[in-house]
């Protein structure tokens, strides 16, 4: 593989001012935010340390909220690359998965068969560059609709660890970490903002994945968790 080390950053100049938006107007307007994941080549190509495993409490919200659950969700998995087709729906899932339990909400997400919120493999813009795409809408405070887009053209795995940090000599981008962190963005957090010396690159809403193979994102962690308790409280 060419780019070995990856970087996950959403744009969000547009989700800032929608929010700030809607913040200030609340439950007259309506929103859509589209979070891009994007990869880059340029961190820690040939070591997969990452620094520090020692989350923080950093968090940011998006600013609108669920208001009804659980928030049924439909996976398509039939564009996904062909070895990881079999595969691919179960990380998925186990990347919502990862957020449950952390409010009073008893079931926050449930796949169905079919529902108008949407994952999916598609393509985007071919290997690197952009991996995956949530776009989220809203009306006043709450968040009606959300479709999250894996790129099809990346060379996506299944791993089967959790570990920080990453063991060194691995390839492909975790699905259930990328999963974990565009749900993090579903349930409406945005990324945390911390300095990457301080640690919070373990959240799973740090916006940036230092190499492939790295799975310690997988797990919500202090700053996730609280931004999600303060949204549900
Ligand atoms: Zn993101």
């Amino acid at each position: 593989m060419e780019d070995r080390g990856i970087r996950i950053k959403c744009l969000f100049v547009a989700t800032v001012l929608a929010a700030m938006f809607v913040a200030s107007v609340p439950a007259v307007r309506s929103g859509e935010t589209v979070h891009t994941e994007y990869a880059r080549p340029d961190v820690n190509p040939t070591s997969h340390t990452p620094g520090t495993c020692t989350p923080t409490d950093n968090y940011n919200l998006i600013g609108p909220e669920w208001k009804s659950f659980p928030v049924k969700y439909q996976v398509d998995a039939s564009r996904a690359p062909s070895d990881v087709r079999s595969g691919a729906t179960a990380e998925i899932v186990a990347g919502f998965e990862a957020w449950e339990g952390i409010t009073g909400i008893p079931n926050f997400f449930e796949r169905v068969s079919s529902s108008s919120n949407r994952v999916r493999f598609s393509a985007i813009d071919g290997p690197g560059r952009v991996l995956a795409q949530v776009s989220l809408s809203w009306t006043g405070n709450t968040i009606t609709k959300f479709t999250m887009t894996f790129d099809r053209a990346e060379n996506w795995e299944i791993f089967t660890d959790d570990s920080c940090p990453t063991p060194d000599g691995r390839v492909g981008y975790d699905i259930r970490e990328v999963a974990a962190h565009e749900a993090g963005h579903v349930v409406g957090l945005h990324h945390s903002t911390q300095c990457e010396s301080c640690g919070n690159r373990a959240l799973t809403m740090y916006p940036y994945i230092f190499a492939q193979g790295e799975t310690y994102k997988r797990s919500p962690e202090s700053g996730d968790r609280l931004g999600m308790q303060t949204l549900y409280a």
